[in-house]
């Protein structure tokens, strides 16, 4: 069994705003660029510093992968799926987890998920829109 020590305050903060169905950001004090907070350096320019911004917790399915078969640790999810999200209004990708998807048909790409809450085990918790 492996213990995960949480011990990045900005780390706190993400869950702490995924249970108010927000998304923490980061957003480049130079360039502007929106980004999700686990990023270290800016995308676009490089710059190492940040404001922490919050983003609606809700957007639209990029990409996902279905897991029929849980595995260890994910027993109790069922079937999921690990969704890639667009964060409405930003370019800002975030992925989650989606429980009771069972067949692509029930997940189409552009639907629209939010966040539901944060679940210490498996990170983001998503459902659908
Ligand atoms: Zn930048």
């Amino acid at each position: 069994m492996t213990v995960v020590e949480v011990k990045h305050g900005t780390h706190e903060r993400f869950i702490e705003a995924a249970s108010r169905k927000k998304i923490l950001a980061h957003k480049c004090s130079k360039c502007g660029h929106l980004m999700l907070e686990t990023v270290m350096f800016c995308e676009k320019c490089s710059a190492g510093k940040f404001e922490d911004v919050e983003l609606e917790g809700a957007g639209t399915v990029v990409t996902y992968t279905i897991q029929a078969v849980a595995p260890e640790g994910f027993e109790d999810a069922g079937s999921y799926a690990w969704v890639v999200f667009k964060v409405n209004n930003t370019s800002v990708r975030a992925s989650g987890f989606l429980p009771g998807v069972k067949t692509p048909a029930e997940l189409p790409v552009g639907a629209a998920v939010r966040v539901k809450g944060f679940d210490a085990k498996h990170g983001l918790l998503l459902e659908k829109a």
